[in-house]
């Protein structure tokens, strides 16, 4: 676990040769309704080396959006940027409209509601929501699904080898 975040730590600060062939980066690797959020790292459309770190509060429906290194989303104006369209897309995917509504406070949609009817009903706007502590649950994330041994290619992982690739 340790050596994962050292290993992220010093990809950030010292070049690494990026790998020959890239992988194609998930869109989002990671989405979680935790701590009164729905929160995630979303892969960046233009950059492959960038994620951005993206969140949404249940109840006052604030929202944020920034890098991984605290620096704000160009997208993020009064209204989410696509990170967060992106975000509460692949939460409606995996936790089922229902449940991502039901968590956030918002009125439930029908069967065909997605994740940007979801971002259109949010009344709150832009709140100050620290990266750092989503973007550590996300490591986290990648430490703990290294553990089981498995033979299957994890979704996730994909994103890390990406990293090599900072400018
Ligand atoms: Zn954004």
């Amino acid at each position: 676990m340790n050596a994962d975040r050292t290993a992220w730590d010093r990809r950030s600060v010292v070049p690494v040769i990026p790998p020959i062939q890239r992988r194609k980066l998930a869109k989002v690797p990671f989405v979680e309704l935790a701590d009164g959020r729905l929160q995630g790292v979303v892969s960046s459309g233009s950059d492959i080396a960038r994620v951005y770190v993206s969140s949404i509060a249940a109840k006052t429906h604030g929202f944020n959006c920034s890098t991984n290194n605290n620096r704000p989303c160009g997208g993020l104006g009064s209204r989410p940027c696509k990170h967060l369209v992106a975000l509460a897309t692949e939460a409606v995917l995996q936790y089922g409209f229902e449940r991502v509504a039901r968590y956030l406070g918002v009125e439930a949609g029908d069967g065909d509601s997605t994740g940007g009817d979801l971002i259109r009903v949010l009344k709150g706007g832009p709140e100050s929501i620290p990266a750092a502590t989503v973007f550590s649950r996300f490591l986290r994330h990648l430490a703990y699904l290294e553990v089981p041994a498995t033979t299957e290619p994890i979704a996730d992982l994909q994103w890390f080898p990406a990293t090599g690739a900072v400018r």
